[in-house]
């Protein structure tokens, strides 16, 4: 049995998933009539305090669709150098709709400093592109925005009269972090999407969805939304398979997120034991691992070897989700306890260079 902590993105569906696809009812939803796509819109844009919701086939069209239906050609987003938004969308937002991104520092935890924010932000000149948007994420690298934060950052952008977009591919895992468990997810989740004019949700991460993200805000900006949907081919049809997915996931994928983060403190803190490696960190359901130089990737390769995966892009990469258990955490820890026992491989890592 491989152990594949690559990403929450490589869940397969399960099998009362599977039913709920082939039992779903279907219509043709560019001419609107897929009553299983209706139904999941209506329900999300209740769940996320919005007007109006639109289903998608990727968080990356998701957030597009929100970055173009907020700016014009000639406008400006302020984002963080390392989110989603900016650096890992190949472009889009310049590339398809000619919105020129201001990519700000972030700090460990993901945060831009608000005194960076104001002062990206530019007055109405004709030197200056004209500043719309703020974009936040949450989680960021599985790490929660605190509360004072998200308060703080949309109350500036508003000042300034820039609407918010919050990219919440794992919002869920920030809500439930936030409610603790046995807490009320939902309402966990209102009070972080009460921030933000619009905000992205992904059902194929840890919900469990084989595919789909909801764009959520107002009608206008649906509505905005939907043409721009449309033109980068994301206008499908019986679509209603992909929806009844997403919402059997908000049914009962999410209350058993908490079991994901209980996993991934679990790998976290057997980690912390091992001399050899630094738990950079760990929060919600990812941990992150520094080794010191070159043996990140013999590491990777000895548990390959073992039927462990994971990924080496920033640092050692480790995500819990519904394919893991905790026999398979256990499996991981031995197979790394037994990399670092071979002789001369327990020197300390290097510091992390700085900022991540
Ligand atoms: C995964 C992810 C997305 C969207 O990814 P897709 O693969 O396009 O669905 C967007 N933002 C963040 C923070 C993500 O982790």
């Amino acid at each position: 049995m491989i152990v594949d902590l690559r990403s929450d993105t490589v869940t397969r569906p399960t099998e009362v998933m599977r039913a709920a696809i082939a039992r779903a009812e279907v219509g043709d939803d560019v001419f609107g009539d897929d009553p299983t796509v209706l139904a999941l819109q209506a329900r999300v844009a209740a769940l996320t305090g919005m007007e109006a919701a639109l289903f998608m086939a990727s968080g990356t069209q998701s957030n597009l669709c929100g970055m173009l239906a907020h700016c014009q050609r000639g406008d400006e987003y302020i984002v963080g150098q390392l989110a989603h938004t900016y650096r890992y969308e190949g472009g889009g937002a310049a590339v398809l709709g000619s919105i020129q991104p201001q990519p700000l520092t972030q700090d460990a935890q993901g945060q831009m400093a608000l005194a960076d924010i104001a002062a990206a932000i530019k007055p109405d000149d004709p030197h200056f592109a004209r500043t719309r948007l703020l974009c936040l994420e949450n989680t960021w690298n599985g790490q929660v925005m605190p509360h004072p934060y998200l308060a703080e950052a949309t109350a500036l952008a508003r000042q300034h009269g820039l609407a918010c977009h919050l990219d919440g591919a794992r919002v869920f895992n920030a809500a439930a972090a936030d409610a603790g468990p046995g807490g009320d997810v939902f309402a966990a989740l209102q009070r972080i999407t009460a921030y933000f004019d619009s905000v992205s949700v992904c059902f194929s991460k840890g919900l469990g969805a084989p595919v789909g993200s909801m764009l959520c805000g107002s009608k206008d900006l649906i509505s905005r939304a939907q043409r721009v949907r449309k033109m980068v081919g994301g206008g499908m049809r019986q679509v209603g398979l992909l929806a009844a997915a997403a919402d059997h996931a908000l049914d009962h994928h999410v209350m058993r997120l908490h079991d994901d983060h209980a996993l991934a403190a679990q790998l976290a803190e057997g980690l912390r034991e091992i001399p050899g490696l630094r738990v950079r960190s760990a929060a919600t359901n990812i941990v992150f691992v520094d080794v010191a130089d070159g043996r990140g990737a013999d590491l990777l390769a000895h548990l390959k070897a073992r039927g462990i995966w994971a990924t080496g892009l920033i640092g050692l990469r480790f995500v819990t989700h519904l394919g893991v258990d905790r026999e398979g955490i256990s499996r991981t820890l031995a197979a790394v306890r037994e990399f670092f026992a071979e002789p001369g491989r327990a020197a300390a890592p290097a510091a992390a260079a700085g900022p991540y």
